[in-house]
């Protein structure tokens, strides 16, 4: 079934691309290696977090959202924190944005049930407002120790907070969209969020070339030509 989500870019005139630099992401270090947890498993992570009262988000949640998925996925999507309908239902990727996700997850021939999809905060923020600094400094342990335990072949950011949480960049997605970058040993592809594009339907083909990649590098069929 080819989505409604596929979509060919538009041939636009565009400038000679010149070449940026790409972000190098932290390697893992010693300290990270000593500090890894033995055993640790989704269960330990998911109990550690418990009904956690770390941050300021906290006070305005309804449900802590964990994650959703396949504990043995190969493919991971990180995302930024729960909206409303995940803080209601405490599942990641349900409201409009997360139908969309899954349009984008069929489109590869999989199912939500194959991949893992997880966010950087755990609580979702208020007004749904960008998660702060700190917020992401307290939670991102423990999408750290979720992306450890499930050791995916492939990670993909959906949009600039879980990109630039991972890579630690304060460097734009755009600049380095769509490019297979190194991370702790893994591959990982940030993509534009799907509430981008809901807002910009036109970037669905540049996110579908990049799930393209994806699926090459799991060994998914591509489609040979997508209709919009
Ligand atoms: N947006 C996100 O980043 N995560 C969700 O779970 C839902 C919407």
């Amino acid at each position: 079934m080819k989505p409604t989500f596929s979509a060919t870019p538009r041939a636009i005139a565009m400038p000679a691309p010149t070449k940026i630099e790409l972000p190098k992401a932290p390697e893992i270090s010693l300290f990270d290696i000593a500090n890894r947890i033995p055993d640790d498993n989704l269960l330990k992570v998911r109990e550690d977090l418990g009904e956690c009262t770390r941050c300021k988000l906290h006070r305005t949640r309804h449900t802590i959202v964990f994650a959703d998925g396949n504990p043995e996925a190969e493919l991971i999507f990180v995302g930024e924190g729960p909206g409303h309908d995940e803080d209601m239902q405490g599942l990641p990727f349900v409201g409009r944005a997360g139908k969309l996700l899954t349009q984008m997850i069929e489109a590869m021939g999989l199912q939500r049930k194959d991949v893992y999809i997880c966010n950087v905060v755990k609580c979702r923020p208020p007004e749904n407002r960008a998660p702060e600094p700190d917020e992401v400094t307290t939670c991102s342990p423990y999408l750290l120790r979720q992306i450890d335990v499930i050791q995916p072949k492939v990670i993909v950011c959906l949009g600039a907070v879980a990109a630039k949480t991972l890579l630690e960049t304060s460097r734009g997605i755009s600049q380095f969209r769509g490019e297979w970058l190194q991370w702790r040993g893994r591959k990982l592809m940030a993509t534009y969020h799907p509430a981008y594009l809901l807002r910009n339907p036109n970037a669905k083909g540049e996110v579908w070339k990049d799930l393209q990649k994806v699926m090459a590098e799991l060994g998914l069929q591509v489609p040979k030509k997508t209709k919009s």
